[in-house]
Order: C-alpha cells, then structure tokens, then sequence
C-alpha cells in the first residue's frame, strides 16, 4: 500500500502517519517519487483505508494489488531511469539501449583492462567483471577478491567506463562501496534477503539477476527488498532459467521481458551469456531480448576465450562482439530506441571546439538553455529531442519551424530539432528553405525517428463515431492507405501531431480524431482507436539539430564556418550542402566527379526548384565525411564549380 503525501506535509503529520500504520502491523518506509513523496506500507496489517485516507497530509492512498508495492507500476507509471557512475552520462532505462560488457571474471590487471579497451571501442557504456566469483564447484577460480576489484576500476577509470561487479555477501558489500559503481546480486543470491537489505541501504545502483528457479514474483520481490532498504536506482536482468532443456545453460525467458516491464516500472535488461551458455548462439538471443523490449543487455566478452578461467565458452571475441553491437544499432530504431554507444553530452554540450582540428573553435553557449522543439508535448519532435539529450533536458515549443530557427539565433535555445525528411512523405521543403534563410545557424546532428501513428480520440469515441480527423499534414501523407479506406472523413490541418490530440482532449470531441503518436495519447488521457495506420511500417522522420553558427572559421580563415559547434565528442562523419550549378552541359557532373573522385559518398542528391526563379534549380546534398584526406579542401573545390554553395554543417549520422 501507498500513501502519498500532500506536499505541505509537517514532519509531525508525518509522524502520525507513520506511527498509525505502525500500530496496525505495517513496515513503513519513506520514499520519493518523481513529484511525490509517499510512504510505503508493506506487510498482513489490517487498515481502515478510508480513515487512513483522511489523516491529516494524506493526499490519497493507493492499495497495489500485487505483494509487491514499490516496484509495481501500479505505483509508479512512468518508467525509472537508472544512472549509474558519478558522471551521470550512462542511463539505464526509457528510449535508450544501455550494453555491459567485459569479461565472467577479474584474471590480471592486463586482461580486464584490454577487454575494457575492446568493448568500449565497439560502444558498451558499462564495464562488468566479477572479482569474487561464486563458483557451483569449490574447486574452480573464485576470482581475484579486492585485488581484482581494484584492477578493474582502474581500467574502467581509464577508459571512461563505469563499473558493475557481483557482490557476495553484506560485509564485502561495505567494503566495496566506494570501489565499484554498480553492484551486482548474483542469480545464486537472488533470495539472499541480508545481502538485499544491505546492498540497497547503501545508495549505489544494483543490478538484480534473476534466480535459475526463480518466478517473476519471487524476482520482483527481491526487488521489493532492495527498494525497501532504501535504494531507487535497480536493474532487473534476466539471465535464463532452468528447465527440462540440456542443451543450452538456462532457457532464456523472453517473454518475461514484456511481462515484467508491464508489471514494474524498473528498467530490464539481459544477460544472453548464461542463459544460453554457447557463444556461437548468444548474439541471436540478445537480439531477440532487444526485439522483446530489453533495455540493455549485459554480454561476456574475452580478448581470448580459450584462455578464460571462467565461462570461456559463452564468452564473445571482440570481433563478435563488435558486430552484435552493429546489429544492435541497426535494429533499435525498430522498436522506437536508441543505442548508448557512448556517454551522450548533455544538451549543455552543443557548444563549440568539436571542430576541424586547428579551427578556431568556439564559445560554449551558457549551459543550462533549453532546446526548442516545434508542437506539444507529446509530438514526435519532442521524442526526438529525449533520443538526442535525454529525458529530462528542458524543453521548449515554438509554434512553428520559423520559430525554432529564432529561438536558436536570438539565443533563447541552445539547440532546436527540426525534420527534415520523411522516408514515406519526402523532404520537409519548409525547413531546407529556412537553412538558406539563416545563414548563421548550422547543422549539428541527427536522428532518425521510427513513426507509428495511431487514430487517436476520446474515450467515447469509436471508428464509426469519426467525422474529422486532425493531424500535422506530414501525418495524413504518411497515413495516405488508411485515410483513402474513410473519404467521408474532413481532414483539418494543424500545427503538429501533438496539437491535434490535445484540442481533441480540451473539446471533449466525441467525433473528432487525430492522427499522432502513442505518446501524445497516454500524456493526454486520449484512447487509441487504431495502432499502426502509416501506409508502410518502415517509415522514418530525419530530425537535425541546429545551433548557431560561433566564431570558427573556414580554411582561409573566411567568414563561413566550415565547422560549426558540433555535437557529442564523436568526429563528424557526415555533411549537408545545398548549391546551384551553371547553366551548361557537364556542370553538375562535374561536381559528382570532385566527390567521387575524393570518395565522398553521396547519400541524398536532391533538387528544387529556386524561389522566384522559375525552371532554375538548387541540389541538396548530404555526404560521408571520409576518415582519409581533406574533405575541406573537397568543399573548397566545389564551391569554386558551383553556384550558391552553402555548407549547413558537419555532424555525426544516425543510422
Ligand atoms: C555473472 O554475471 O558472472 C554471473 C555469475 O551470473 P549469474 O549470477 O547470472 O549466474
Ligand atoms: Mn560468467
């Protein structure tokens, strides 16, 4: 049972609170959610709820219907996000995919910090390795104790990686506090309640393995502990069971994956290494966890697996390692995630001094400014805003695509996202105009959005109820299939998706529908009428990230900035250009051949008509920025065979 506080709660109400519960057979504890502050009352007590809900400070109470309280969604609806290490930069949990990697075990000082090395260059945020290893035989390696652990931090110091490693028992608990940045409770001390309650009094994350015989009850009951002694910051990790099946370790439960995420709002992730035990088919059982829902994995790699001293022969070599995570990358976007490849900036990092090496660079923006998004809450925009800078970045709207590009130059944004192409729909031509109309502001990154509309009305409403559907006219061409099945219907326009769902919640439409994401749905209380309503379901929105142009520049020191504030500490491996080329046969050929030539691969070669100049064209263009040669002299060359060359910016592609 919860009981949750009203935020001007005296500390002597609160007493009376606790003391009541109390007295009636209830374990009480104290706990922070979000915005709330509630108590926690678990045990068999017997309580009036009704006299319970008009004790002074009690805002209301929520019975969960589970045995679990404080993990249950019940309680909480929105997902926990977990961080872990003292750089705040690797999350766990939400739209992200976070991956833990490194060896079963501590072996030397070399091996832990060669496999750091190996994982972190193929993009796991995360380092694991056990130091005390409990062992089914006593005989085998029980790993290297406070020695190994040391080792590891190390290596974990030195290439920006936190750490998560398996704790045994609750004295070494204490002793590897300060040591490690994530603990680790064993499948084997899933049920270990001392451990539990020691491990979650002492405020660092932990990471919950699932016992081998474990329910999904019982795991979420360990979890309860770990809650309950005082620690937010848990990670479930299922890592197989056991059943009739020999031939693979454990039996993988995929489905507890969806079932778990709907019961708990604790993030999920898994183990494939234990619980298939086989390295040739772990890669397809993290897949198929990432495909179910997980928000991460944690994989056994080893620079030789042959020469492990433990779980050799589940253990990935890096190379498979590396393509897992590629695979991984390619494959998030499908279920509306992205891959933590490496600690992301916040947005206090779209600042300058990512640029060419010996360019001027630039200020920083003060830290601290928000990132402009066209819409409401809700909008895809805003979904792409949280892949890029995280959930909680602030946030601000403007009302239209103009407005973003203002906000961003007068400087009341650090950032803004704008699409600027559709997979289904095409280019957002509005958007590549302003480009041109603002000379000051760059690209500085991208993401690409998987879109799944739904027919979203109220709760009344039903597919024959609908008379108008509203939307962004970016939503009705994507969902042309759909809408040509109903063409009673009125199509009216609006400002974005997410606008469209909220008249609907403010009028109370029964007739009325909008064509939006899920997410606008849940935030305003509207029902989904119909999931998945674009014509084709791979259907993507290209989003860039533009900031204001600083004070680098170009190679002759010329006033433009060849490369603008960048995002993130990866190298640009991408550019956009837009140009015109001279009315003559062989000129825009010309061009394809100077990249050609320096291999620039051509990714978009599009071309528009020019404002006001009717039957004469401009090309927008994006690149690869090659690892090899000049590529700024490359643009220095084609700016000398065009026409109105504009570069818009240098970034990092997305997949
Ligand atoms: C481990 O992660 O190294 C380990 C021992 O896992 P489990 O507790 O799941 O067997
Ligand atoms: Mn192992």
């Amino acid at each position: 049972m919860i009981i949750v506080l009203s935020k001007h709660i005296d500390t002597h109400d609160k007493e009376l609170i606790r003391i009541y519960l109390r007295d009636r057979g209830y374990a009480v504890r104290d706990q922070v959610f979000g915005e709330d502050e509630v108590i926690g009352a678990a045990g068999k007590g017997v309580v009036d709820l009704r006299e319970l809900g008009l004790l002074p400070g009690v805002e209301r109470v929520a019975a969960t219907s589970k045995p679990y309280e404080l993990v249950s969604r019940e309680t909480k609806a929105e997902d926990t996000i977990v961080t872990v290490g003292s750089q705040g930069n690797v999350k766990i949990g939400g739209s992200r995919i976070t991956v833990i990697a490194g060896p079963c075990a501590v072996e030397s000082r070399e091996q832990i910090r060669e496999t750091a090395e190996r994982v972190r260059e193929s993009g796991a945020v995360l380092l694991r390795g056990g130091a005390y290893k409990p062992r089914t035989s006593p005989y085998a390696f029980q790993g290297l104790g406070m020695k190994g652990l040391e080792y590891m931090r190390e290596a974990g110091e030195a290439c920006g990686m936190p750490i998560v490693t398996e704790v045994v028992s609750p004295e070494l608990a204490v002793d590897m506090r300060d040591l490690t940045d994530m603990f680790q409770i064993g499948a084997r001390n899933m049920q270990n309640f001392e451990l539990l309650k020691k491990v979650g009094s002492l405020g660092k994350a932990v990471l919950l393995k699932r016992g081998p015989s474990a329910t999904v009850e019982e795991w979420l009951l360990s979890a309860e502990y770990l809650l309950a002694a005082g620690t937010n910051d848990v990670v479930l990790c299922e890592r197989g069971i056991r059943t009739f099946e020999t031939y693979t370790r454990n039996t993988l439960d995929i489905s507890a994956i969806p079932v778990v995420k709907s019961l708990s709002h604790l993030p999920v992730i898994v183990d494939p290494s234990h619980a298939v035990g086989i390295r040739a088919k772990v890669s397809s059982a993290a897949l198929a966890a990432i495909a179910a829902g997980a928000d991460g994995l944690t994989v056994e790699v080893h620079p030789r697996p042959d020469e492990a001293l433990s779980d050799g022969p589940q253990s990935l070599y890096p190379e498979q390692f590396e393509k897992l995570m590629r695979d991984i990358e390619a494959l998030a976007p499908v279920v509306g995630k992205e891959l933590l490849r490496t600690p992301r900036p916040g947005f206090s990092a779209v600042r300058g001094g990512g640029g060419r090496p010996g360019s001027a660079g630039g200020d920083a923006e003060p830290a601290g400014k928000p990132v402009v998004y066209n819409g409401e809450s809700g909008a895809f925009a805003e979904q792409a805003l949280m892949r890029i800078f995280g959930e909680e970045a602030p946030r601000t709207q403007a009302q239209s695509f103009k407005g973003i590009f203002d906000a961003v130059l007068e400087g009341s944004a650090c950032a803004g996202i704008v699409p600027v192409e559709n997979s289904l729909a095409g280019s957002i031509h509005e958007n590549y105009e302003l480009f041109l109309r603002y000379p000051d502001i760059a690209i500085v990154g991208e993401v690409k959005l998987r879109v799944v509309h739904c027919l979203i009305g109220d709760e009344r409403a039903d597919m024959d109820s609908i008379a108008i559907v509203r939307s962004h006219p970016q939503g009705f061409a994507q969902c042309r299939d759909f809408l040509d099945k109903h063409p009673s219907w009125t199509l009216e326009a609006c400002n974005d998706t997410a606008t469209a769902v909220s008249s609907i919640a403010r009028e109370g439409a029964v007739k009325v529908a909008a064509i939006a994401g899920a997410a606008a749905a849940k935030i305003h209380g509207l029902k989904v009428l119909k999931e998945g309503i674009e014509t084709n379901p791979l259907n993507y929105t290209r989003f860039l990230v533009i900031s204001r142009k600083f004070s680098a520049h170009g190679p002759g020191g010329e006033e433009s900035a060849w490369m603008p504030p960048s995002l993130g500490s990866e190298r640009p491996d991408k550019a956009s250009l837009v140009f015109s080329v001279p009315d003559k046969p062989g000129s825009l050929f010309a061009c394809l051949e100077i990249m050609a030539g320096n291999g620039l691969n051509l990714s978009k070669l599009e071309s528009r008509p020019i404002e006001g100049k009717p039957w004469e064209y401009q090309f927008y263009v994006d690149v690869s920025i090659p690892e090899r040669g000049d590529f700024f002299a490359v643009m220095e060359d084609l700016k000398t065979h065009t026409e109105n060359f504009r570069f818009l910016g240098a970034y990092r592609g997305s997949l």
